[in-house]
Order: structure tokens, then sequence, then C-alpha cells
């Protein structure tokens, strides 16, 4: 089973994994009060829908103002959306993610499964965040870094700082990076997920490490 964005985010929240400040919007009406509140200079509009690749495919935008925010959801809102991962007829846009819009500097993978050969949980982290994951694993596996888990131990402090400093994330932040991963492991397991995706996990330019999306999927039994 899949769920939208906005829904992977609360649950990440309550395992104390950072995200975005956000608010539900299913109309341009809706959308114009939640940037007012807000309140950012700039905020970021998300079309939901069970399919990544929105980016390129037109369901999130940036908005300068409330006003600029409703009209990017007029447009988004009842469309049918295109994405790599959606097949040609797209899914249609119902709802909306209105985002506080974050400083950008770096962009990285995050990603937790069980791995079937080995049965075990693996955390993966890499440096080509942003960007698609599964082109990443096919053309230069090697920029993808792996942790297996142990299950009887879980995710360890050690791994995660392994995986932190892998990443090329600055020595001030390997601590907040850690405690990031474990918090995100501890949502995995805790909510019996099949797969946690942070695409990007984002590095701000003020130093705050924050999950700026959010792809998570269940066992359908
Ligand atoms: P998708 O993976 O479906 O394309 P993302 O949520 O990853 O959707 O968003 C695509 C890109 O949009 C991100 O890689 C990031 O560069 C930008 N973005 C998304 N949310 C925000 C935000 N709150 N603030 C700033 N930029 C954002
Ligand atoms: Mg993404």
């Amino acid at each position: 089973m899949k769920i939208h964005e906005y829904q992977g985010k609360a649950i990440l929240k309550e395992y104390g994994v950072p995200v975005p400040r956000g608010i539900v919007a299913r109309s341009p009406e809706e959308a114009e009060a939640a940037a007012k509140e807000l309140g950012t200079d700039v905020v970021v509009v998300k079309a939901q829908i069970h399919a990544g690749g929105r980016g390129k495919g037109g369901g999130v935008k940036l908005a300068k103002s409330p006003t600029e925010a409703r009209e990017i959801a007029s447009q988004i809102l009842g469309m049918q959306l295109v994405t790599h991962q959606t097949g040609p007829e797209g899914q249609e846009v119902r709802t909306l993610l209105i985002e506080e819009g974050l400083p950008i500097d770096k962009e990285f993978y995050l990603g937790i499964t069980l791995d079937r050969v080995t049965g075990r949980n693996v955390f993966m982290a890499s440096q080509a965040g942003g960007m698609d994951i599964e082109k990443v694993a096919e053309e230069t596996p090697e920029l993808i870094l792996k942790e297996t888990i142990d299950p009887a131990v879980g995710l360890r402090g050690f791994q995660a700082r392994k995986l932190a400093f892998g990443l090329g994330i600055p020595n001030e932040l390997i601590g907040q990076a850690a405690k990031f991963m474990l918090a995100l492991y501890d949502a995995y397991e805790k909510t019996d997920a099949s797969l946690v995706e942070i695409n990007p996990f984002l590095l701000t330019k003020d130093g705050r490490l924050i999950a700026l999306d959010a792809k998570i999927n269940f066992d359908d039994n």
C-alpha cells in the first residue's frame, strides 16, 4: 500500500524526523490561505499522487506569494499528472501539499528496505540525491552506500555515522545526521513499512537536515 507524501511526513514527524512545515490544500483558496499561514517568502506547491518524478512532470512548483500559490494550485488541481512512474495516462491531482520553501545546499538520498537476498533490512545512502535513484543504481552503483541491519539490535549509531561521513556531510553535522537516520529507521521498523525513501534528504544553507520528500510503502498483507 502506498500513501501520500503529506501522510508519510506526518508519520515521520511523530518519530522525530525533521520535515518542512506544510499544510494540505484541496482548492486554490485553501492553497492561498495555507501560503499566508506559512508566511515564508517562497512556498512550494506539491501535487499529491502515488508516484514520484512530480518535479519533472510539473507537479512541484515554487510560488513567491499567496496569490501565485492560488494560481499554481488552480493549474495543478484536477490535472492528469504524468511522470515516469505514472504511466502515460497519469494520475489525477485532487490534493496539494503547500510547504515552506527551504534554501537548498545539497540533496542526498536515503532509503530503507528489506534485502530479499540476506533477509535483512538495508539502509542505503547516496550523494546522488534529488535524481532518479533507479538510474544511479543501474549506472553508478558505487554511489550508493549500504549498511545491513542486524535485526536483533537495529541500526547502530556507528553505522549511521559511517553513512553520514560517506555522504560527505560536514563534521559538525554528523551527529545531527546520525540522529536523523536512527529516527528514520525507528519509523520504518515501528510502522512495519516495506520501504522508506527520502529523496531528497536535504542539507539547507543554514545547516539543517530535513526530509524534503517522503515515500513510505507498506506490505499489503
Ligand atoms: P518528486 O520526487 O516527486 O519530483 P520532490 O518532493 O522530491 O518530488 O520535489 C522535487 C524537487 O523540488 C526537490 O528535489 C527539491 O529540489 C524541490 N523541493 C521540493 N520541496 C521543496 C521545499 N519545501 N523547498 C524547496 N524546494 C523543494
Ligand atoms: Mg523526490
